[in-house]
């Protein structure tokens, strides 16, 4: 714990002192983010900094692999789907991005599942199968390049499901919701975004 407290004493001396009156402000009323950003759990993501964004900015929902559930209002316990519900119906933000990465491990454990067993993860993963199935079927390619084509594939699948949840379609129809993808790739310095007439990824 000592190294998170000594982080959160630099935040208090350096960043919080910095902007206190924007931190009373933002405690002050209910938050209005103008983005919501689907992302992965993983530690070297870190979203709000890739995007030079403040607090108050992002509505962050993160998951191993950046998956977006199918739209399946049951009685089970659905924390994505809850989140997107938040910030689409009640936080009202006007941009919706799910954003995935190059490297990721969980893309690399659903294409080579780890040999212990696991009580959500696999499961979770599974989701993404019929991305895995299109990546597997690539062997013209090298093993990198697989795991660039599910990673890719997963967030195709993801935006699909999205495109699914009928209030977010009716806001997107109404026109005062964006949804979008994206592609982070860190060791290149890299932001693809996704082109869905073509199905296509480019650098912006
Ligand atoms: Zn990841």
């Amino acid at each position: 714990m000592e190294r998170l407290i000594e982080g959160f004493k630099r935040f208090r001396g350096n960043y919080f002192e910095a902007n206190r009156g924007r931190f009373e402000r933002l405690a002050g009323r209910p938050q209005h983010p103008r983005y919501a950003i689907v992302t992965c759990c993983d530690s070297r993501i870190d979203t709000t900094r890739v995007f030079d964004a403040i607090p108050g900015e992002v509505f962050l929902i993160r998951n191993i692999a950046n998956l977006v559930p199918p739209y399946e209002p049951d009685q089970r316990h659905h924390s994505t789907s809850a989140a997107i519900e938040y910030a689409v119906r009640f936080l009202k933000v006007g941009q919706l991005v799910v954003m995935g990465h190059a490297g990721c491990g969980g893309i690399r454990a659903l294409l080579d599942p780890p040999k212990e067993p696991s009580d959500f993860v696999n499961l979770w993963l599974e989701m993404a199968a019929p991305a895995r199935d299109h990546a597997r079927s690539r062997t013209d390619v090298s093993t990198e390049e697989r795991q660039r084509c599910c990673e890719l594939e997963t967030l195709k699948l993801s935006l699909n499901n999205l495109l699914a949840f009928p209030w977010l379609k009716e806001r997107i129809e109404d026109g005062s919701l964006q949804v979008d993808a994206l592609y982070l790739d860190l060791a290149r310095g890299e932001l693809l975004l996704y082109h869905l007439p073509t199905g296509t990824f480019a650098a912006v």
